[in-house]
């Protein structure tokens, strides 16, 4: 049986010790914005998101920032810095500061963080013998600047974390000053939970071609989703998934494999079974990726094979059927592939063919949402009937599980907590308001538990009219 690997941090070119110290954390894949936006910060480019706390995107800048030092990158001379990181809050600052030592245990680097409300003194002397990674927020890095207790002559790299809450908080004159003594050529990163015109005006008159990212909070299923699961062995899926497409009921189906390379065969293979479908994934071209769409779109063909990223925010009318032809590696993925179908007020049917390696990950879909799927038996005919809507021909799984999913979580945090959102100008990545620190983090939560979606945009606009 061939066994496909979801990208790992090895994947994405991370120098020996940051792969070491993800490992210790304990994280085995990275989040989505972190597949996107790592090898895009290695390739040296800007990045613009839409990310919200949650999805991994501390992780997502601050490892190649320390891949660069690991690498070897010039130690920064008295008073400079190498890489700047802005934030609205002490408390971020902190936080991302601490990210950087749990993520750089391995490496040798320097970090400092600069805030207000601190003693001026232990911030100079730190300051004074230069360092990697500043993090700071702008109001008391600026007394410092003006003070010529630091420049930032030679940093390489500037993060805008959580731009929004600056804007709110006042500092839009003071980041754009701070930017204007940033040398360039440098790689800048912005990330909003939200993208107000000022934030969009920002980017414009400070990045260079960046690549767009956009993270969506995962919700639940929507109840008007028939969900239900084979049981099959991995060689048997091919002809199952062909079988099953081939009945009337599927009128347009999206499947979702884990690899780019498994995507590619599904479509090979139902090209040769006679069901006629595109496929979507990361290696294919922008070109390539909208002609696919397209077809889709306007019915040429009724089957889209798809990976999570390619997937991600695609909002495509009168998708009847979702297909997991492999299970996701995190939970969240489920939750974001079945909805692309019962959108705007139609039902849908979703049906995961699991096979016995997939059986924990399966568990692990449960438990998020709350409940077991309904078991439809491995024959064509039974699989055809469930195709067909009649759920009756699967049975529900043994209550037990239920119960055992009584004590579960209602989610993993706030941003899995959301209702289905209804069509139409949709909340992206709203900003939750909340009282008292903005986050609270503890320790990591359980893999996959709070991983998000993010996907590479061709248009921010686009993203905010259209994402789903
Ligand atoms: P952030 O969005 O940066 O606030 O991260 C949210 C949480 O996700 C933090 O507690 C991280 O420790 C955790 N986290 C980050 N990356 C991963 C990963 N690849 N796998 C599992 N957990 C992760």
């Amino acid at each position: 049986m061939k066994v496909y690997v979801l990208t790992t941090f090895s994947d994405l070119g991370l120098a020996e010790p940051i792969l070491r110290a993800v490992t210790a954390e304990g994280y085995e894949t990275p989040t989505p914005i972190q597949a996107t936006v790592i090898p895009a910060m290695l390739a040296g480019r800007d990045v613009l998101g839409i990310a919200q706390t949650g999805t991994g995107k501390t992780a997502a800048f601050v490892l190649p920032l320390l891949d660069a030092i690991a690498r070897g990158g010039r130690r920064p001379a008295a008073r400079q810095c190498g890489a700047l990181i802005l934030v609205p809050t002490r408390e971020l600052a902190q936080q991302v500061a601490e990210s950087v030592r749990t993520y750089g245990q391995f490496t040798r680097h320097t970090v400092a963080v600069v805030v207000g409300g601190a003693k001026h003194g232990p911030q100079i002397r730190a300051l004074a013998r230069g360092v990697d990674i500043l993090v700071a927020t702008p109001g008391r890095l600026e007394d410092h600047l003006s003070a010529g207790v630091v420049s930032l002559e030679r940093a390489t790299t500037v993060v805008l974390d959580e731009a929004d809450q600056m804007l709110d908080l006042g500092f839009m004159p003071a980041i754009r000053r701070i930017l204007g003594k940033l040398p360039r050529p440098r790689r800048t990163m912005l990330l909003s939970a939200t993208m107000p015109p000022p934030i969009r005006e920002l980017a414009r008159a400070f990045q260079t071609d960046p690549a767009e990212i956009a993270v969506t909070p995962v919700s639940r299923p929507v109840e008007a989703i028939d969900q239900s699961v084979v049981h099959v062995p991995s060689a048997d899926k091919r002809a199952l998934l062909a079988d099953y497409l081939r009945g009337d009921a599927v009128d347009r189906a999206l499947v979702f494999t884990r690899t780019k390379r498994g995507a590619d065969k599904v479509m090979q293979h139902l090209d040769k079974a006679g069901v006629s479908s595109a496929a979507i994934h990361g290696n294919k071209s922008q070109g390539q990726r909208e002609r696919a769409l397209q077809a889709f779109r306007s019915g040429g063909v009724r089957v889209l094979v798809a990976t999570d990223i390619a997937a991600r925010g695609l909002d495509i009318d009168g998708v009847t059927h979702v297909v997991n032809y492999e299970l996701p590696n995190v939970p969240e993925a489920y939750v974001h592939r079945i909805g692309r179908t019962a959108r705007a007020g139609r039902s849908g049917i979703a049906i995961t063919l699991c096979d016995p390696t997939e059986r924990k990950l399966l568990r692990d879909i449960e438990r998020l949402i709350g409940r077991s799927l309904a078991v439809a038996a491995n024959d064509d005919a039974t699989v055809r009937a469930v195709a067909a809507g009649d759920h009756g021909a699967a049975r529900f799984a043994p209550s037990t599980m239920t119960e055992a999913f009584d004590d579960a979580p209602e989610s993993g945090d706030d941003a899995t907590r959301r209702e289905p959102r209804s069509r139409g100008p949709k909340p992206v990545a709203k900003r939750q308001h909340r009282k008292g620190p903005r986050r609270q983090r503890t320790k990591a939560p359980s893999r996959g538990q709070r991983l998000d979606d993010a996907s590479p945009r061709t248009g921010l606009e686009r993203m905010l009219g259209n994402l789903g």
